[in-house]
């Protein structure tokens, strides 16, 4: 790689806003489709793997400064004790958080991001993924945020008390009530709604209820691959003109049907900047959540490769630096603080 091309992206403050690491390293969690979720647990976090695509060391090579942990409890995922189990997955980050303190830091704002990646850590913060951990009640927002989480999905791929998921585009239905007050309460707290996995008539009610700018932490676009859970440009447009972000997702079912690879993801770059321009782009890898990678991006480590590749299409640094993370930090600070 070009000396300057791997200046430019060692140097830039890389947000990535969705990965599923916590589910490998806790016990609890096996996944019945593929053995890459293998248990991770006794291996711990801050050891370099093989196994799956994001540990400390793999971070710091890909240079990620600011990765999102979701916490997620869909049901054909896990054991039927959606809070319970969201709960432990907390105590697992906490937990390898501290056995590495060198090396990563938690975080709940965006000052606490700067501090972080200045010390030489990486800034590791919390999401939900599918508000089915609040098992109905609201006030377990609060909780989860007391406890650091700052982004939230309400549903995750199958209809729960909030919204429905992609999966339920046949029935149509968009926010319950319990939902709408769901994102009042988001509202409220300073925490980031998510609009990923959700059905297109939730996401079009996000968008009425949310006062700030909402995320799309892990979705494409469906102009570029049309799959339920890419967005339409309408809604790209709708995210936009909120100020709202969307971090690329790696599945490669996602990026393309037949050539996933670092090529055609920065294809659905390309495809948000020429639509809304360069400010409601970034990074949402789904890394340790996907079952197979796209050519070029195997696992963390090969960040670097997107940067390579934008930098080969003509984007200025400037522009380059706000899809790597700047838009996410914007966002961030603007709803978080
Ligand atoms: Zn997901």
């Amino acid at each position: 790689m070009d000396d300057e091309v791997s200046r430019l992206h060692m140097d830039a403050l890389v947000v990535d806003t969705h990965c599923d690491t916590l589910k490998c390293l806790s016990p609890r969690f096996t996944h019945p489709r593929d053995s890459m979720w293998d248990d991770r647990s006794t291996l711990g976090f801050g050891e370099r793997s093989s196994l799956g695509h994001v540990d400390i060391p793999r971070l710091r090579e890909g240079g990620v400064d600011c990765q999102v942990f979701a916490v997620s409890s869909a049901r054909e995922r896990a054991p039927p004790y959606p809070l319970r189990t969201a709960l432990e997955m907390i105590e697992v980050f906490n937990r390898e958080c501290e056995r590495n303190p060198e090396t990563i830091a938690p975080v709940t704002c965006h000052r606490e991001i700067v501090e972080a990646v200045e010390g030489g850590r990486v800034a590791a913060m919390l999401s939900i993924e599918g508000a089915d951990v609040i098992e109905g009640e609201l006030s377990m927002l609060g909780v989860f945020h007391r406890l650091g989480v700052r982004m939230v999905g309400l549903v995750h791929s199958l209809r729960n008390l909030l919204a429905d998921g992609v999966t339920d585009r046949r029935t149509g239905g968009g926010l319950s009530e319990l939902g709408v007050q769901a994102v009042e309460e988001m509202d409220r707290l300073g925490v980031i709604v998510d609009v990923s996995h959700i059905n297109d008539a939730g996401f079009w009610d996000v968008m009425e209820v949310a006062r700030g700018p909402v995320i799309a932490s892990h979705s494409n676009c469906r102009a570029i691959c049309d799959h339920p859970r890419n967005m339409t440009d309408e809604m790209i447009v709708a995210l936009a003109e909120g100020d709202g972000v969307m971090g690329m997702n790696f599945a490669p079912s996602f990026v393309h049907p037949t050539r996933p690879s670092v090529e055609t993801m920065v294809d659905h770059m390309d495809h948000v900047v020429e639509l809304v321009g360069p400010d409601h782009v970034g990074l949402g890898s789904d890394f340790d959540g996907i079952p197979s990678t796209p050519v070029g991006l195997e696992d963390v480590t090969k960040m670097p490769s997107i940067t390579v590749e934008l930098v080969e299409r003509g984007y200025r640094e400037e522009d380059v630096r706000k899809i790597l993370g700047g838009n996410h930090l914007r966002l961030i600070k603007q709803v978080i603080g």
